[in-house]
């Protein structure tokens, strides 16, 4: 009866994701290997999301860091700080998940210094080391440390590819938007929306990623279908919540945005 009891509870706190493939598989099988896994795919389709509840499924801690072009290797591993007059090292999150075990997911991995790759490759050979220059440590990953990192291929940016030589080190899975039907079940797990309204954002959704010929730089994602879902849920009118989780986000330009109005109906 107890047991029973922690199991509900346990999986209460497993963040809730929709499956759309044979993602969980792959990402057990790379956990049981000890091998590293690339998520590819546009932002808000999931991948993050994905990250949390394999962790959380698997009982691990998650170190997730959401890279951005100021991110340096020592934001990654760690630095020496002054603390009450003291020089004291203290681990990055990337060292914390391998000192302690634990997942490390590295958001948008493209975008940060070249010189993190430098730190992530002798991580993803099977010696799994994290040499740390600054305290001479040569830390070996315990069986419980995965690497996961992610990226977008679709930006249109030749310099912020990640180089082959990086790529071929990771197993790789792609992720996009869910097919209508898992989206709406998104939707609406999420935001707690009837199903007539989800259905619609769907639509609109569909149509506006089906739009060629507009200059858009992503497609509307999951997330902001969820956004526009929350207003709703919260009586703003239809087109505002429109306006200010789809047709915004989306673009700057005012020929654009009154395409997008459009293409989904809303003429203002
Ligand atoms: P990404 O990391 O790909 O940019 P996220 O994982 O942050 O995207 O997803 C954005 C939001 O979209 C989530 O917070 C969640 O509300 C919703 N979402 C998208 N796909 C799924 C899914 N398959 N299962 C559950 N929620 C999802």
């Amino acid at each position: 009866m107890q047991t029973a009891l922690k199991d509900v509870l346990a999986q209460q706190d497993v963040p809730y994701y929709q499956s759309t493939g044979n993602e969980q598989q792959l990402f057990e099988t790379a956990w049981q290997q000890h091998l590293p896994l690339l998520l590819k795919g546009p932002t808000g389709c999931g991948k993050t999301r994905f990250v949390s509840h394999m962790a959380a499924k698997l009982g691990v801690p998650l170190y997730t860091v959401s890279c951005h072009d100021d991110l340096t290797a020592a934001d990654l591993t760690g630095r020496y700080l002054i603390k009450g007059g003291e020089t004291v090292w203290v681990d990055g999150p990337l060292t914390r998940a391998v000192r302690h075990g634990g997942i490390c997911y590295l958001d948008e991995v493209v975008e940060a210094r070249k010189d993190v790759t430098v730190v992530l490759h002798p991580l993803t050979d099977d010696r799994r080391l994290l040499p740390l220059d600054r305290t001479g440590e040569m830390l070996e990953a315990p069986a419980n440390f995965m690497l996961v990192v992610s990226y977008n291929p679709g930006y249109q940016n030749l310099l912020k590819q990640l180089k082959p030589s990086t790529r071929q080190r990771f197993l790789a899975v792609e992720f996009d938007f869910p097919d209508a039907e898992t989206e709406k079940a998104v939707i609406m797990r999420e935001t707690g929306i009837d199903v007539e309204r989800a259905a619609l954002l769907v639509r609109i959704a569909g149509n506006i990623r089906k739009l060629t010929g507009i200059d858009l730089e992503e497609a509307v994602s999951t997330r902001l279908l969820v956004y526009g879902a929350t207003l709703l849920m919260a009586n703003v009118a239809f087109d505002d919540a429109i306006n200010a989780a789809i047709i915004e986000p989306l673009s700057d330009d005012a020929d654009i945005k009154a395409g997008l109005r459009e293409a989904i109906g809303i003429i203002r």
